[in-house]
């Protein structure tokens, strides 16, 4: 299996994966967004809100701020298999506080106002807002962030978008197509271009299959198609973690499933025979 890389930038990415199967393109996307842990809040303790929003409103709104987590870094248990039985410890909790309050101007709590208990856990962005205080009023809170997976709920995630589709295959017919212009223009993704009177493909990879511009080319002048050995594979990070390293997760996830699959079938296989 061949990985081209198209486009790589802090949080997100786009590559070719050749000679591989839609199945495995579909594995990898199903354990990266379900089953590859990230740090969320679960637990919020308020300990004086005067804000106009209830408590659990906030707690809901704290519980989908994405966090900056490296499992490299920071070694954390999940709680429900930690040696402090779910009740919550360094070792799988990490804290996060909020104290604000306002005098006579209003102010907006920002996720930016939360602090952390470990070092290199923080938001990912410190401008999503919370909620916005009137005069004289206060929050005060303490979140407990744990790892879980999306497969718990989706606010664990690691990513917030991705996808994959067939390598394009545009097929011009330039003796059939008349209006070349109406043709390129038709397309919303700017495929085409228009060389020397002659209709071009100029940006392969934005075709997304759709079919709409062979609606403004005579029949048989435009022919989209596709490539199945070729997957393009794209996908954008929510907790900043490097796009390589959710990959490499991902993988080594599918493989742990590999062996258990493997072992089950060995187990099934030696009473089968005894
Ligand atoms: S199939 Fe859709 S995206 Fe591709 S070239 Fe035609 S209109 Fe553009
Ligand atoms: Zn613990």
């Amino acid at each position: 299996m061949d990985i081209d890389i198209i486009e790589l930038l802090p949080n997100s990415v786009k590559f070719i994966l050749e000679d591989t199967s839609i199945a495995f393109a579909n594995a990898i996307r199903r354990i990266a967004i379900a089953e590859v842990p990230t740090l969320v809040i679960e637990d919020v303790y308020v300990l004086k809100n005067t804000s106009p929003l209830f408590d659990e409103f906030i707690a809901q709104r704290l519980g989908l701020i994405p966090l900056k987590y490296d499992a490299d870094t920071l070694e954390l248990n999940f709680r429900d298999e930690c040696d402090c039985n779910g009740i919550g410890c360094n070792l799988c909790t990490v804290t996060l506080t909020i104290s604000k309050e306002t005098s006579q101007e209003p102010a907006i709590v920002y996720s930016g106002d939360l602090i952390s208990s470990q070092e290199g856990v923080e938001p990912i962005n410190s401008k999503i807002p919370i909620v916005k205080l009137g005069p004289n009023q206060a929050l005060e809170l303490e979140c407990m962030a744990q790892l879980g997976i999306g497969k718990e709920h989706a606010k664990w995630q690691p990513v917030s978008a991705m996808g994959y589709q067939f390598y394009p295959v545009i097929e011009i017919d330039h003796e059939k197509i008349k209006d070349p212009k109406k043709v390129a223009d038709a397309c919303y993704r700017n495929v085409f271009s228009v060389k020397n009177g002659k209709l071009a493909v100029e940006n392969l990879l934005n075709c997304n299959l759709c079919g709409y511009c062979t609606d403004f080319a005579e029949p048989g002048g435009v022919q989209i198609k596709y490539d199945s050995s070729k997957i393009i594979f794209s996908f954008e990070i929510n907790n900043g973690m490097p796009p390589s390293k959710l990959m490499e997760k991902a993988g080594e996830i599918l493989l742990s499933r590999i062996d258990e699959l493997k072992n089950k079938l060995e187990v099934i296989t030696t009473s089968e025979e005894e």
